[in-house]
């Protein structure tokens, strides 16, 4: 089943500028594409097919006066040939015959047939770039079909075309199963089945963002270099977000397939300061800086991982709860005893009440699920 829905667009003034050159590249082969079959078939009483005519725009591509084609996504080209076949068989079966677009026309667009991609609040448009946009509906999930770009009355939409069934969810395997996690700095998660995620390996892309930052800071102000190199870093920049936003999805995706409910901390209470302390095998320099922003990229990553997590259990008819994060690392997931000492290291929990010993992460986990289930005071035991 196809679902549409509009979106409105927010580009920046370079992506304008693109999207005003898609727009008019679409309907430059549109026009072309009419006037060559309706002269074929006047001059010479034959039907130019819709093969032939993509590749006479392709033929254009090389041609120096019409090389600027090469600008235009070739997919969006092809899509604006279709149309105007579309209009010509329209025009077989009783329609009026297709019009030639007019640069002029109140409403401009063009068609992406595929390639276009939804993330947060975000659109991937090719050529273009991911724009900025308000009004996406999150139940709309699955294949995305066309996703025709539009300007009209200084706005810029996108009325988009998903195919709902083509993504059918894949219901949770284990519905009345319940995990906790604990999530820690640099993506690390830990469940109450003693499970250890293996965390994303970002090395190569954060060495390779201090080259580009470096670079970047030796280039003069205002220079062409400058702005090339600027360009580079925020490349980076966007595979590191995108490389980490993948991650979470999948993550969150294994998760709500495999459990009923989830129980995490509540973000808002909990207050990620082990992040300040530096880790064991990184205790470097410059500590409190990189903790600033260590932890505001950390909140933010497990922010929207609860986020997708939520949605994707939601889809399952599953539940994520979330617990005050009061004590889950001093507590004893057996008695209950909350003691400091219990913490022997930052990887070792032995309870100095029951004797129980556990990796401390495994252990926090533990706590949060018992948390989810008997609320969150279970069975706390304050040392006096
Ligand atoms: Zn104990």
């Amino acid at each position: 089943m196809l679902k549409a829905q509009k979106v409105r667009l927010y580009p920046n003034k370079a992506q304008q500028q693109i999207i005003s050159s898609q727009i008019g590249g679409a309907r430059y082969v549109y026009n072309r594409a009419l006037a060559l079959r309706k002269f074929a078939y006047q001059r010479f009483g034959i039907k130019i097919g819709k093969y032939a005519l993509i590749n006479h725009i392709t033929k254009l591509k090389k041609r120096e006066k019409t090389s600027w084609l090469k600008e235009i996504d070739s997919q969006a080209i092809q899509q604006s040939i279709a149309n105007m076949d579309k209009a010509y068989q329209h025009f077989f079966k009783g329609g009026g015959f297709p019009k030639f677009k007019s640069k002029h026309h109140s409403r401009q667009s063009y068609q992406y047939p595929q390639r276009v991609k939804i993330e947060g609040n975000k659109v991937f448009l090719p050529k273009v770039g991911w724009v900025k946009c308000k009004g996406l509906r999150k139940e709309f999930v699955g294949k995305i079909k066309t996703v025709t770009v539009s300007y009209e009355a200084y706005q810029y939409h996108a009325s988009i075309l998903i195919d709902v069934e083509n993504n059918a969810i894949k219901p949770c395997s284990n519905p009345s199963k319940a995990i906790g996690l604990d999530v820690g700095v640099s993506l690390v998660v830990t469940d109450s089945d003693g499970n250890k995620v293996k965390p994303l390996d970002l090395a190569r892309e954060l060495k390779k963002l201090r080259l580009r930052a470096q670079q970047l800071s030796r280039k003069k102000k205002g220079s062409k270099n400058r702005e090339k190199a600027k360009a580079k870093l925020s490349k980076i920049n966007l595979k590191i977000a995108n490389k980490r936003k993948d991650f979470l999805h999948k993550l969150s995706l294994q998760y709500a397939e495999n459990q009923g409910t989830v129980v995490v901390e509540d973000l808002k209470i909990k207050n990620m300061t082990r992040s300040a302390k530096g880790t064991k095998e990184k205790p470097g320099k410059s500590v409190k800086a990189k903790a600033g922003l260590n932890r505001s990229i950390t909140q933010q990553s497990w922010g929207l991982f609860f986020e997708l997590l939520e949605y994707k259990l939601c889809e399952r008819r599953g539940q994520l709860i979330k617990v005050d994060p009061k004590f889950t690392s001093q507590a004893c997931s057996v008695c209950g005893h909350v003691s400091k000492n219990n913490r022997k290291s930052q990887s070792k929990f032995l309870c100095e009440s029951c004797g129980y010993t556990e990796n401390a992460d495994v252990n926090g986990a533990k706590n949060i699920l018992v948390r989810g289930i008997h609320g969150n005071n279970a069975s706390l035991k304050i040392a006096v």
